[in-house]
């Protein structure tokens, strides 16, 4: 067989770690240390130049490693392997997701620009752009997924801020609904945007889908973000977080990271490149399985609707269109409507049994919440109708369980909210 480039899953094990450098150990050692010793006064002062750009590296010359919140072998290993799923020239890794946004958002925009982003947004991601950017002098303007580009610049136009848009972020598919937005329409929308001596950049938080099913940076994004702690982490027991990209700019957001302090522990990017191992394998599986509950969630009387990239048909026009596009399978995130109210909804999610009832997703075990009052509580009533959450939604993040264990965990919570739902109208 002629040689080939290996897929990602296949460097997953081994890439970035070579057994010499740890007496023969086939795994990567957690490198828990803070500091790093030089062998001499004038590696030391080598690797400072580097490290603070004082001088361009000679032979292609690297720093090595100095201290811990700027570089430590286990954030390196890790952002070696991520990057290979995205084809990322750079990776920079996180102590959280939120660290991974707030700090990119920072070190690209200053006071007096306008940041674009698309609406709904993860909470916290909304929090930060609407109540901590505002405060610096930033200006941010919310659109949604059916605003088509001209809209949007017919909207910018209008209130004059054309030249001053610095960013569109981006969050698709978006929570919980499965939203889809165009990434190279919105890509091709900076580019129009940009000057030659203004890059308007486009950011794509792709924790929903990637970093297997979607791969924002090849459909024209930027940097694509993630919060770790989902599908990357996959076992809900590490927060974190990820910015891939270009070298120069991942650069400019490690050297950010450097001084926020926001870098992962050696522990939590050991704990992860342990978890790129199986990436692939829990993916597939949560996805199967999802597509199967999606399906029977759809036959069932007491479901009124599902929201579920892999039903998507035809008929569901453009989003079926960015679809075929740029995702390359349906993912293990679902949302329906329960026939009813809060109290159906509520009787479904205290009687499944085996699915956790937790925010969060991505995970091994399945996850099951109410968007409504819990991950977008306090969100006015109108914009969650805009966004499509009523009382009525439940959010699934499928794991990697036997299906028909949770087709039938599933099924028996429906019997008890048809239940309620009976008793209520025999009431009214
Ligand atoms: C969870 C999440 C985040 C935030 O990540 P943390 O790791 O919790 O900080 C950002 N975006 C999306 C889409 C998420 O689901």
């Amino acid at each position: 067989m002629p040689y080939q480039k290996f897929q990602p899953e296949s460097l997953m094990m081994s890439f970035g770690h070579q057994s010499g450098m740890a007496r023969g150990a086939v795994k990567a050692p957690v490198y828990q240390t803070s500091t790093f010793a030089f062998e001499t006064a004038e590696e030391g002062k080598d690797f400072f130049e580097l490290a603070y750009g004082l001088r361009e590296p000679v032979n292609g010359e690297a720093p090595g490693m100095i201290y811990s919140r700027l570089d430590n072998p286990n954030l390196e290993i890790l952002e070696k392997r991520l990057s290979l799923w995205d084809e990322a020239e750079a990776c920079a890794v996180f102590s959280s997701g939120m660290a991974a946004i707030s700090t990119t958002i920072f070190e690209f925009l200053k006071p007096g620009d306008v940041l674009l982003y698309s609406s709904p947004l993860y909470g916290g991601t909304v929090h930060f752009i609407t109540e901590v950017l505002t405060r610096y002098g930033i200006q941010v303007l919310p659109f949604y997924y059916h605003q088509q580009p001209e809209d949007i610049l017919r909207q910018l136009n209008a209130k004059r801020q054309v030249q001053r848009v610095a960013m569109i972020y981006i969050e698709t598919p978006a929570n919980p609904t499965n939203r889809l937005i165009d990434i190279e329409a919105m890509s091709t929308l900076a580019k129009t945007l940009s000057t030659e001596d203004r890059q308007v950049l486009t950011v794509v938080d792709n924790t929903y889908m990637g970093p297997l099913w979607q791969h924002p940076l090849q459909l024209g994004a930027d940097l694509v973000v993630y919060s770790a702690t989902k599908y990357i982490g996959g076992h809900s027991d590490v927060i974190a977080g990820a910015v891939l990209g270009n070298k120069e700019m991942v650069e400019r957001v490690k050297g950010l990271r450097t001084f926020f302090g926001s870098m992962a522990s050696p522990y939590d990017a050991w704990l992860l490149t342990r978890s790129l191992e199986t990436l692939k394998l829990r993916m597939e599986k949560q996805t199967r399985n999802a597509q199967r509950i999606a399906r029977f969630l759809q036959n069932h009387p007491m479901v009124e609707r599902v929201h579920y990239l892999g039903l998507l048909t035809e008929a569901d026009d453009d989003q079926y269109r960015i679809y075929q596009k740029q995702c390359s399978a349906p993912g293990a995130m679902l949302a329906f409507e329960i026939r009813g109210g809060e109290k159906e909804a509520f009787t479904f999610l205290n009687n499944l049994k085996l699915i956790k009832l937790a925010v969060s997703l991505g995970s091994t075990e399945s996850l099951a919440q109410h968007p409504a009052t819990m991950t977008h509580a306090g969100i006015p009533e109108d914009v969650l109708a805009e966004m499509g959450i009523s009382e009525k939604l439940i959010r699934l993040s499928v794991g990697v369980e036997n299906v028909r264990d949770l087709i039938s965990v599933i099924e028996h919570a429906l019997e008890k909210a048809a239940e309620v739902r009976e008793a209520e109208m025999a009431v009214s």
